[in-house]
């Protein structure tokens, strides 16, 4: 990976079947543990994509902030990718609002380590809005085009929840980086409207590539065997919830409609994720079990290595997704093709991967009324044949990570192949630098 030069000159020598690609993923490492607050479904899309194009022969360099020093300056997790981990700024607290302040530094520190090492790259390819101002800044310093990939919006997320508690910053640097950088990603076509909408967006430029799912870790298991690996009694219906344990989610209203559904049916409810490893810590959401009386029913996991979650989705006979918004939903993929039926609100990719009585149902909106029905529905239906493991995990086959990577290489080329004929339509004299409003973003003066 050596060799300076503007990219369009690199590109000129080399045909497009492999790129040298920096992602920026400053704010969460592809390595850190996940159903963490900062590192869920971004972590596990960053990880995989770069997994598949490394061994499509790309190579791949993820720069991440340094968490401790524990780490290993530079790790390679798979074949072609590196993850290297920089130092910026203090460590502070960790919010966006401070991380926000470190852009720049981190920034430098990718510069300061790609010129020391004569790095030179083809495409800057950025996840989160932290990311995004990094990675455009150093786009037009490199003179190569930017993807970015925000994986959840903040103006959405508001809207969803009927907040204002997402960063202004936040906001408006999504809605610019929609409009200044080459390529947006999203994983679903409404979020992509959505963007185009509240941005101005050029239509051309929002492309959608969804996630995808390890179909090798996330297949069929005796759910006999899983459910006596967990201890579960064999007869028992079992409601899981996997994620992050964060507002979005909608964890209160599914647990109030299990406590709606206390005497209409028997399940026992399992949650993974949130504060705490093994055994979990049960927290507000413990509290609220306490208030409605279903405690008894309910085992508050912890945070699981995803090695050891196929085992509970396959013990579980529904899961359940009750989010107010989702970017995407890599957990309802995940179960599905572990053959488990999906109850779940019509958000992320939810109503283009679930079919009512195909692989699971949709519920009309997170009510704990509508939760409670669809539920209701999902455990009935889970005890009759239609509801077959294979078939369900028949309805995911086209997610599999390989053919993602596909779709990003494709839209990477596309992408490679307009900067050069617009490079050369501008003889040399483009992309001009970065513009004032990311300079404002950045406080930098480039
Ligand atoms: N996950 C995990 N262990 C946990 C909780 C979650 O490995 O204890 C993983 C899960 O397998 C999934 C990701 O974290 O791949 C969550 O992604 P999703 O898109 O569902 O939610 P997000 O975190 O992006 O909001």
């Amino acid at each position: 990976m050596t060799g300076k030069g503007t990219a369009t000159a690199g590109m000129k020598q080399r045909d497009l079947k492999t790129m040298r690609v920096a992602v920026i993923s400053m704010h969460s490492s592809p390595l850190g543990e996940l159903g963490t607050r900062d590192t869920g479904g971004m972590s596990v899309y960053i990880r995989e994509l770069s997994r598949h194009l490394g061994a499509a022969g790309y190579e791949i360099d993820i720069y991440t902030r340094r968490r401790g020093p524990e780490r290993a300056a530079v790790e390679r997790p798979s074949e072609g990718v590196r993850v290297i981990h920089l130092d910026a700024g203090e460590d502070g607290s960790g919010s966006p609002c401070d991380l926000h302040r470190q852009v720049p530094a981190f920034l430098e520190s990718i510069e300061r380590h790609r010129r020391e090492r004569d790095l030179d790259y083809d495409l800057v390819h950025s996840h989160y809005w932290l990311s995004g101002l990094a990675g455009q800044a150093l786009s037009r310093r490199w003179k190569v085009p930017h993807v970015v990939m925000f994986h959840t919006l903040g103006a959405l997320k508001d809207r969803a929840l009927g907040t204002a508690r997402e960063p202004e910053m936040r906001v408006r640097a999504e809605r610019h980086l929609a409009v200044c950088c080459d390529r947006v990603f999203t994983a679903t076509a409404g979020e992509r409207e959505e963007l185009i909408r509240d941005s101005g967006a050029a239509s051309r430029s929002v492309r959608v590539v969804p996630c995808g799912v390890d179909l090798e870790r996330f297949r069929l298991l005796d759910r006999r065997a899983a459910r006596s690996g967990l201890g579960l009694a064999p007869e028992l219906p079992l409601v899981l919830f996997v994620g992050r344990f964060d507002p979005i989610k909608g964890i209160e209203r599914f647990l109030e409609a299990v406590a709606r559904l206390k005497t209409q049916a028997a399940f026992h409810v399992a949650l993974v994720g949130g504060e705490g490893g093994s055994g979990g810590s049960a927290g507000v959401y413990g509290k609220l079990c306490a208030d409605l009386a279903i405690q008894d029913r309910v085992v508050f996991c912890g945070r699981m290595p995803q090695e050891a979650l196929p085992r509970y989705y396959a013990a579980a006979d529904v899961l359940v997704v009750p989010s107010y918004y989702e970017s995407f939903g890599l957990v309802a993929l995940e179960a599905l093709a572990c053959g488990t039926p999906v109850v779940a609100t019509p958000v992320g990719a939810m109503k283009a991967l679930i079919a009512d009585g195909v692989n699971g149902f949709l519920t009309r909106d997170n009510r704990s009324e509508s939760l409670a029905e669809a539920l209701l529905k999902g455990l009935h239906w889970r005890g009759t044949r239609q509801a077959n493991p294979a078939s369900i995990r028949e309805t995911v086959l086209a997610y599999e990570w390989r053919a993602i990577a596909k779709a990003v290489c494709a839209e990477y080329r596309k992408l490679l192949r307009d900067w050069a004929a617009r490079a050369e339509a501008h003889a040399g004299r483009w992309p001009a630098g970065l513009c004032l409003e990311c300079r404002r973003m950045l406080h930098v003066a480039e």
